[in-house]
C-alpha cells in the first residue's frame, strides 16, 4: 500500500492560537511546526510498523505548516507555495492507494471546534455541499475519493474526529485534544498525542486489509454553496463559468465533477 498524508496545523496538540501559531509571522508558528510534523512523524512509524515504504506527505496549512529539518526520513513532503496546479498534484495522488489527515480541525462554525474554519478564516462563513454543510475534511475525503484513495485515518481534536466520523463510518481517528471553544483546548502531552497517532495509524492500515474503506463519492450533480462574509468576495465569482450569484455574499458552484468546484 503507498499512503498519501494531508495535513494541517490548527488540529495538533498544544496548537490553540492562530496569530501565535498558526500565522507564518507568528511568535510561535516554527515551534507550531515541529509539533506538527512530529505527530506525522508518529504516523509515519505506525506506517513503517505496517510495512508501508511510499508515503508522500502535503504540507497543506495555508502558510506552510510542516518542518523540513525533522521530517522522517521514510516520507517525501509535496510543498512550496503557491502549490503546483491541482491537476497537476492530482496526477500524483492518484498514484496512492489511501488517504490519511493529521492536524485537522472542524468546520466553519463548530462550537467546541478548536479554530474552527473552512479554508479561510477571515473570508468563509460556510460552505455547503448539495444542501448539507461540509468544511475542509469533506472537501478532502471527497476529492481523495473522486482520485480512488478512501480517508482511512484522521487525527485532530474531538470535533474533527466527529466530523470525520459521521462523514466516512468505519475511519479511525486519533483525538488530540478537547477543545472548549475555538481558542481553548485541553491538549494531551506531546508524546501521548504521538503514541496515540501511531498506534492509530497502524490499527487503520491492519483494518484496511482485512475490512478495507471504499473511497468517499457523492451522487452528483454537485452544488457548492459558499457564502462569503463581504459582498466583493462573492463579487470575484462574477465571470467564473461555473458559478452563480445567489445573493449578495453567496455564490454556488455547479458541476458533474466534484474535482471541478470542491476548491474552485
Ligand atoms: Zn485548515
Amino acid at each position: 500500500m503507498r499512503v498519501y498524508v494531508s495535513t494541517d496545523l490548527e488540529g495538533v496538540a498544544g496548537v490553540v492560537s492562530r496569530e501565535t501559531q498558526c500565522f507564518a509571522d507568528g511568535k510561535y508558528n516554527e515551534a507550531a511546526k515541529k509539533l506538527l510534523t512530529a505527530e506525522v512523524n508518529a504516523a509515519v512509524e505506525g506506517m513503517i510498523a505496517e510495512e508501508i515504504n511510499d508515503i508522500l506527505v502535503l504540507d497543506g496549512h495555508g502558510s506552510g505548516g510542516m518542518h523540513y529539518d525533522t521530517l522522517h526520513a521514510a516520507a517525501k513532503l509535496l510543498h512550496g507555495r503557491p502549490l503546483a496546479p491541482k491537476s497537476l498534484r492530482n496526477d500524483i495522488i492518484k498514484e496512492y492507494d489511501v488517504g490519511m489527515i493529521v492536524g485537522q480541525h472542524a468546520m466553519a462554525g463548530v462550537i467546541d471546534g478548536g479554530l474552527n474554519h473552512t479554508q479561510n478564516s477571515r473570508a468563509i462563513v460556510e460552505y455547503k455541499l448539495n444542501g448539507q454543510p461540509i468544511g475542509e475534511i469533506a472537501q478532502t475525503a471527497l476529492s481523495l475519493g473522486a482520485l480512488g484513495l478512501p480517508l482511512i485515518f484522521l487525527s485532530g481534536d474531538e470535533a474533527a474526529c466527529r466530523e470525520a466520523e459521521s462523514l466516512q463510518p468505519g475511519i479511525i481517528t486519533a483525538a488530540v485534544k478537547r477543545s472548549l471553544s475555538r481558542t481553548c483546548a485541553i491538549s494531551l502531552a506531546p508524546t501521548a498525542a504521538r503514541s496515540l497517532i501511531r498506534d492509530r495509524v497502524s490499527e487503520a492500515l491492519g483494518r484496511q486489509r482485512t475490512h478495507p474503506l471504499a473511497p468517499l463519492t457523492w451522487p452528483g450533480p454537485y452544488e457548492l454553496e459558499k457564502r462569503f462574509f463581504y459582498t466583493e468576495l462573492a463579487d470575484g465569482y462574477d465571470d467564473h463559468p461555473l458559478a452563480t450569484r445567489i445573493d449578495s455574499r453567496t455564490v454556488q458552484l455547479r458541476s458533474d465533477n466534484i474535482l471541478d468546484i470542491i476548491y474552485a
